[in-house]
């Protein structure tokens, strides 16, 4: 069983309105999951930069219409998963669908358009993807700075709501304030930096300042962020889960693909599918129970909301 904690379907279907069933052009779709050990799936909302900024809320209440419509009503093996208790309560022959928020752009600085994206179910918020918003500003961006005075209120809402706050993709100084601040926290796509420097992984002072805070790490599938290499393969993921162990993060490990995030993948991990082909790589490598950690055990331990 595995949990994966970031995937960008729900783009996808919005801007090509691919075949949600099966598709080539998708690397994940309900078939290629049907047929991958993954059994629960965070699928984010994520609305490019590009749409207008009046526009953003409306194209991320579309992509939630898209998942409900797509998704949970057509397919009654998949459950909406919105507390701990419906991920544990997930039966064997179930599958597990739960929404998440990738930056805060869309809400501008409406606190009840968060809410209400919250009563819609979702229950992991991304403050920024590569684009500053009135919440914080990114890592990929000149200016670096934390979290604004409306941030704080985004923050405060989401420990109130017991919603977990994602900080892949937010600045140093933002990323900080979060640990200060919130209470429970999670970078659901990033690698470590020690292994491959790229400024979305995690640095060795974030991931101990992470697993302090009870947080969780999603190990991600974006090649760049794996090696600075051509060929990237499954092996060299290894050599991240070994440093995220070393330093103390087998607690606090699981998996965020990014899956229709990316166009570039990892030799041998090209769809969801593949998943069953890194399984077997696992085995043949760390025990059971640490397998069994990284793979679904610390998500659900850690998955804040209970009611
Ligand atoms: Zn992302």
């Amino acid at each position: 069983m595995i949990i994966d904690a970031h995937c960008d379907l729900l783009y996808q279907l919005w801007k090509y309105d691919y075949d949600v069933n099966s598709s080539e052009f998708l690397q994940f779709d309900l078939t290629k999951w049907r047929n991958s050990p993954v059994r629960v799936q965070a699928f984010a909302i994520f609305v490019p930069s590009s749409v207008p900024s009046d526009q953003q809320y409306d194209v991320a209440l579309k992509m939630i219409d898209l998942f409900f419509e797509k998704i949970i009503i057509p397919n009654p093996d998949i459950i909406h998963i919105k507390t701990k208790t419906d991920l544990e309560n997930l039966q064997p022959n179930q599958l597990g669908a739960m929404l998440t928020l990738e930056g805060c752009h869309p809400i501008g600085m409406n606190l009840n358009k968060l809410t209400k994206m919250i009563d819609y179910g979702v229950r992991m918020v991304g403050l920024t993807w590569n684009n500053n918003n009135a919440v914080a500003d990114s890592i990929m961006s000149a200016k670096r700075e934390g979290i604004t005075a409306f941030g704080q209120e985004v923050i405060q809402l989401l420990n109130q709501e017991s919603i977990w706050i994602d900080v892949s993709h937010l600045s140093i100084k933002g990323f900080y304030d979060v640990i200060n601040q919130a209470d429970h926290v999670i970078a659901s796509h990033s690698n470590a930096f020690t292994i491959c420097q790229h400024p979305r992984n995690l640095d060795d002072y974030q991931i101990k300042a992470l697993i302090e805070r009870d947080g969780l790490i999603g190990l991600t599938f974006v090649p760049e962020f794996t090696k600075a290499s051509a060929s990237v393969e499954i092996a060299d993921l290894f050599t991240h889960i070994d440093h995220f162990i070393t330093i103390g993060a087998l607690n606090h490990l699981g998996f965020g693909s990014d899956f229709d995030g990316i166009t570039e993948t990892i030799m041998g991990l090209s769809s969801v599918t593949d998943y069953a082909s890194l399984q077997d790589q696992l085995i043949k490598r760390y025990s059971q129970s640490t397998i069994n950690k990284i793979s679904y055990q610390n998500f659900l331990k850690k998955f804040p909301r209970t009611k």
